[in-house]
């Protein structure tokens, strides 16, 4: 494996009581930066600017209203780069800000423009941060969509740089039966390698509180991949290291990948 994309939730980012984690996010750092040095090359897809902006503003409650969701997302971007920044450069390693939208696939400038200034970036060992451009990205239209959801653009990017693996990092140690918060029963698939109608149910139900995507929105992340012929591994991001776990080929989450 050596071109990776880490996409990490809203979950990871965000103390239940709404406090940014620091620490995670210290440790994601360090984690991400270790395989830097050890020659990975390493993109990572950031939730959080909401939750991040409802810390930096004390707003308590998630708002509804989408230009207010908008607003709120506008501030948490820019103090959310501002503690990756400081955290990776702890480390010494160098970040950038990438603003896409998912349509960038669809015209081939943007497409070529996007590729470009990831490989640039890469090649420069500055480690790409990217989310979704939330001031232009929210589709009305589709309402199985939420807002702030980056699980499907991860699945993009990764197909569009080719990258051998996605580790998508939520608050749940992989893709169960069904959701485990209210269901006991629920077992935990370790492998995935096709998506059917009967899983896209047992992932219904929506996200946690401070999660957007839920469940749903990671298997279309998966079904991208695996069209793509490529690998995700969904796992828990408490903590960040685990990313060293998948890497080392150790069962952890749940792998979605070809038979
Ligand atoms: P993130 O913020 O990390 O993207 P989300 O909160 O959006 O995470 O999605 C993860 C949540 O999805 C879990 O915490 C769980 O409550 C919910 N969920 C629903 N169905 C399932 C399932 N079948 N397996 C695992 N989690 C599920």
């Amino acid at each position: 494996v050596n071109r990776i994309v880490v996409k990490i939730g809203t979950s990871s980012l965000i103390h239940p009581n709404g406090k940014v984690n620091l620490d995670g996010i210290d440790q994601l750092a360090f984690v991400l930066t270790d395989l830097r040095n050890k020659g990975k090359e390493v993109i990572l897809v950031s939730s959080g600017a909401i939750g991040v902006g409802m810390d930096k503003l004390r707003i308590a409650e998630r708002p509804k209203e989408i230009p207010v969701q908008q607003a709120v997302a506008a501030v948490g971007q820019s103090e959310l780069m501002h503690i990756y920044n400081q955290r990776f450069l702890g480390y010494s390693q160098q970040t950038a800000q990438v603003l896409l939208t998912r349509d960038v696939v669809d015209f081939p400038e943007s497409r070529r423009n996007v590729i470009n200034t990831l490989e640039q970036l890469m090649a420069m060992d500055i480690l790409p941060i990217i989310n979704e451009n939330d001031t232009v990205a929210v589709d009305e239209m589709d309402h199985t969509r939420k807002f702030g959801d980056n699980d499907e653009l991860s699945a993009i990017v990764a197909q569009l740089m080719n990258a051998d693996v996605l580790i998508m990092l939520s608050d749940i140690d992989g893709f169960y039966s069904a959701n485990p918060s209210e269901d006991k029963q629920a077992v935990l698939y370790s492998t995935v390698s096709t998506i059917n109608q009967t899983l896209m149910d047992q992932a219904g139900g929506n996200g946690s509180r401070f999660g957007t995507g839920g469940m749903i929105s990671k298997l279309k992340a998966a079904q991208r991949i695996l069209d793509a012929k490529s690998a995700m591994v969904l796992a828990n991001g408490k903590p960040p290291r685990i990313i060293f776990d998948i890497l080392a080929g150790v069962e952890v989450g749940t792998l979605f990948k070809e038979g």
